[in-house]
C-alpha cells in the first residue's frame, strides 16, 4: 500500500507539475486568440477575461481586481498597439467588479449596468471604483469601428446587472458566472435566482455567437483557455434540470425533508468539479428555493 500511495502522489505531483509548465509556457503566458482578433487571457486564478482588437481600438470584458486588470493590459499590449476604449464588467460581485481603475487610468472608460453601479456605490470594495458609463434598461449595443459590442440584461438571475456581452461580428460571447465548465453549481449557490438562471441559458442559446469566454472555467488551464462552447451552456442547463428532478422524486418519494440532500446522487456529474463537495449544498439550495421560493421573486422580474 505504501508504494501504490507514493506512486499515486508521484503522479498527481507530475500532473499538477505538468500542468503548471504547460499553462507557462503557452505562447503569450495565459492568453490564446480563440476567434478572429478575440483573445481569451487568464492568469491563471480560474478568471478568465476576453479581449477584442479591432481596427481602431481594443475592447476588453472584465477587470476582476487589478492584479489581474495590469497583466491583462500587458498582454493586450503585447499584441495590438490599439487603445483599449471600454473594458466591460458583467455584474455587481467584488470578484469581477474590482480592477477597473487599471483601465481608466490608462485611458479606457468603464462600462457597467446601472444596477450594477448602483450596488457598488453603496457596498464599496477594496478594489472597486465607479465605472465610467453606465447603461440601463434590457438591451445597448456600443459601435467600435469595425464591430459591435451588444450588452443584454436578462433580469434577475445572478447578482444585479449582470449583462452578457455578444460581438456579433466576431460570433463571440463573454459570460460570466452563469456558465462554469466542468464544475456543480457553486457551494451553496450564492446570489442566484435558480428559475431564472435556467430561463437566462435558453436565451443565451438564442443569440448569435459560436465561441464564449466563460469568467470561471473548471476545465484543465489548457482547455480552458480555448473558451466555451454552445454545448457547455447546454451542459449546465442540463444540471440545473437534472438536479430538480432528483429532488422532486425525493419529495415524491416523501423522503424526509433534511435526509434529501444527502440522498440525491447524480453520477453522471462525478467527473465535474465539486462534485464531492458541493452536491449536497447546491441540492439544499434548490430544495429549499423549491419548497420556500427563491429570494427575490416577483412574477415576471427584470
Ligand atoms: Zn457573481
Amino acid at each position: 500500500m505504501p508504494t501504490l500511495m507514493i506512486t499515486i502522489r508521484t503522479i498527481l505531483f507530475a500532473c499538477l507539475t505538468f500542468t503548471t509548465a504547460a499553462l507557462a509556457s503557452d505562447e503569450n503566458n495565459g492568453m490564446r486568440e480563440i476567434g478572429d482578433g478575440v483573445y481569451s487571457f487568464t492568469i491563471g486564478e480560474g478568471n478568465h477575461s476576453m479581449f477584442v482588437v479591432g481596427e481602431e481600438s481594443v475592447a476588453v470584458f472584465e477587470t476582476f481586481h487589478s492584479g489581474h486588470a495590469g497583466k491583462l493590459l500587458e498582454a493586450i499590449g503585447s499584441v495590438t498597439d490599439k487603445p483599449v476604449k471600454y473594458a466591460f464588467i458583467s455584474h455587481n460581485h467584488w470578484d469581477h467588479s474590482s480592477g477597473g481603475k487599471v483601465f481608466s487610468d490608462a485611458g479606457a472608460q468603464t462600462v457597467m449596468h446601472q444596477r450594477a453601479a448602483d450596488w457598488v456605490m453603496a457596498n464599496p470594495g477594496r478594489d472597486t471604483t465607479m465605472p465610467d458609463i453606465t447603461w440601463s434598461g434590457d438591451r445597448k449595443d456600443i459601435a467600435m469601428g469595425n464591430f459591435t459590442v451588444s450588452m443584454h440584461y436578462l433580469g434577475l438571475n445572478h447578482g444585479l446587472g449582470l449583462t452578457i456581452f455578444t460581438i456579433p461580428e466576431r460570433r463571440a460571447a463573454y459570460i460570466a458566472d452563469l456558465v462554469t465548465p466542468n464544475r456543480v453549481m457553486f457551494a451553496v449557490v450564492p446570489d442566484f435566482n435558480i428559475g431564472e438562471w435556467e430561463r437566462s441559458l435558453g436565451e443565451i442559446l438564442e443569440m448569435d455567437f459560436d465561441i464564449a469566454v466563460c469568467s470561471h472555467n473548471a476545465l484543465s488551464p489548457q482547455e480552458a483557455m480555448n473558451g466555451c462552447t454552445r454545448n457547455h451552456i447546454e451542459e449546465e442547463r442540463q444540471y440545473i434540470r437534472d438536479l430538480r428532478n432528483a429532488i422532486l422524486a425525493e419529495f415524491q418519494k416523501g423522503t424526509g425533508f433534511m435526509d434529501i440532500p444527502n440522498a440525491v446522487k447524480l453520477p453522471e456529474y462525478a467527473h465535474w468539479v465539486g462534485y464531492n463537495e458541493w452536491l449536497e449544498m447546491n441540492t439544499l439550495r434548490l430544495m429549499t428555493d423549491l419548497w420556500m421560493g427563491p429570494f427575490p421573486w416577483v412574477p415576471n422580474a427584470n
